[in-house]
């Protein structure tokens, strides 16, 4: 195994291996060259539902071609089939992989091994984590979060879908909304009340729970940016074995609170690469094109977001340092994204600015209308995993303890709540 290669050893390893496997890419080293190959800028895939499962399909093939080396889950034990190194390498890695032509990212790609699979490590039991852990990280099956439903949200301790004991078995009916790519899952992380008579937060439990059960129904939702990420799923007395509950019963909140952890945690980014959405690199070429660098008001936008990308990604570099040195998941996870969401309207703004008529009129000029995927792109992730406002309550609380908001319902069971 690789585990005692130095990290130059490592790379070099790494570089061969990618030469072999994958294909060079051209425009690496100039990211952003205007003109040159497929302009992508989008923030949510506009495809069909046959374009986004092939989509999916070309990643996990790479992912688990990558898996054969344990080049998949690089920072992972080797229980898990992968290296167990630190992050430099995990890092190291991702710069190599990214001068090389691999499919584009996709959202339930990255649940499925950053948010589903580590849940499972915590929180599983031996045998839950034998039977998942290791085939979420190679994406052998896919993950979705259940999590959010038409009346909770934010408030996500107030949700209303049932999982009733029967026996060995639970029966649950209900309804979630927003869940990325159920419609190709083949698993969900469902939190659902188990106990209506106590305070809301104590009586959901989390459980796994096979997508092709009789009685669940996956709805596609279409979105303003043309796609149809999302799905409404609905479930009317789906039955699954106890064994497939996650955590102990009545700690579903815990669970919960855990994947959307990881969901707020960019200290594994450098603030930019690999993200959905345009680049810096991209708007500054934009402008350039255009011709409209020498406008002060262009040029003050292009600074603001040149400034912004580069505090976001120190900010991640030290919340990965203390991550590395030990130091668990905190509250500044919500101070990543929140800089993250904001880069990304920076963003939107400068190159709306940039483009004016361009952006909702398609000239046929090369990368300009297709900014327009990220401008309707980027709110959503304003508000997907919490929403800036819920960011900010959390940082006012937790890092300047600020006084909590007032919590009406603090000691209520949950039946005796407004919903
Ligand atoms: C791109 C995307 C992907 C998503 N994927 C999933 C998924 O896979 N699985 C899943 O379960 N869910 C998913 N969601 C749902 C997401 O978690 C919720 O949309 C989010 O938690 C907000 O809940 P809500 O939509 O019910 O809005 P609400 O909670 O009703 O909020 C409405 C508005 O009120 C504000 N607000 C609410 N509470 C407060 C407060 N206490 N203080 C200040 N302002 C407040 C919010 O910021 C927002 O502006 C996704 C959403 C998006 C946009």
């Amino acid at each position: 195994m690789m585990i005692t290669q130095t990290v130059e050893e490592f790379a070099i390893a790494a570089r061969e291996w990618l030469d072999v496997n994958a294909k060079q890419r051209h425009d690496s080293a100039a990211e952003g060259a205007w003109g040159a190959g497929p302009f992508s800028v989008s923030v949510f895939h506009a495809l069909t539902y046959e374009q986004e499962r092939d989509l999916l399909g070309e990643i996990t093939a790479w992912h688990r071609q990558k898996a054969e080396h344990g080049y998949h889950a690089i920072t992972w034990p080797t229980q898990f089939g992968g290296l167990g190194l630190t992050k430099e390498y995990a890092r190291i890695f991702s710069k190599l992989e990214a001068e090389y032509e691999t499919p584009n990212r996709h959202e339930t790609f990255s649940v499925t091994t950053g948010l589903i699979a580590p849940t499972i490590e915590r929180f599983g039991t031996p045998e839950q984590q034998e039977r998942f852990v290791s085939m979420f990280l190679r994406t052998d099956a896919l993950c979705c979060q259940l999590f959010s439903e038409p009346g909770a949200g934010s408030d996500l301790a107030s949700l209303s879908c049932r999982a009733s004991r029967d026996g060995d078995e639970w029966v649950i009916n209900g309804q979630k909304v927003w869940s990325s790519g159920a419609q190709f899952s083949q698993w969900g992380e469902l939190i659902a009340r188990t106990d209506p008579d106590v305070a809301k937060h104590r009586g959901l439990t989390a459980f796994m729970v096979p997508m092709d059960l009789p009685g669940i129904e996956i709805r596609p939702i279409k979105q303003m940016s043309g796609g149809t990420s999302f799905n409404e799923v609905f479930f009317t007395e789906v039955r699954i074995p106890d064994s497939l509950r996650l955590g102990t019963e009545g700690d579903g909140w815990n669970v919960a609170l855990t994947t959307l952890g990881f969901e707020r945690d960019h200290s594994g980014s450098g603030g930019g690469s690999a993200r959905p959405g345009g680049t810096f690199s991209k708007l500054l070429a934009t402008a350039q094109a255009l011709g409209r660098t020498d406008e002060p008001c262009v040029r003050d936008a292009l600074v603001q977001a040149f400034i912004h990308m580069r505090v976001e990604g120190f900010v991640n570099r030290r919340a990965a340092d203390l991550r590395a040195a030990g130091a668990p998941a905190g509250p500044e996870g919500s101070l990543g994204k929140l800089l993250w969401t904001e880069g990304m309207t920076k963003m939107s703004d400068a190159v709306s600015l940039v483009l004016g008529a361009k952006l909702v009129a398609d000239t046929g000029e090369w990368g300009t209308y297709g900014w327009g995927e990220h401008v309707l792109g980027a709110p959503g992730y304003r508000i997907a995993g919490g929403s800036d406002e819920v960011q900010r309550n959390i940082i006012g609380e937790r890092v300047l303890g600020l006084p909590g908001e007032p919590r009406v319902d603090k000691n209520l069971s949950w039946k005796d709540t407004l919903r």
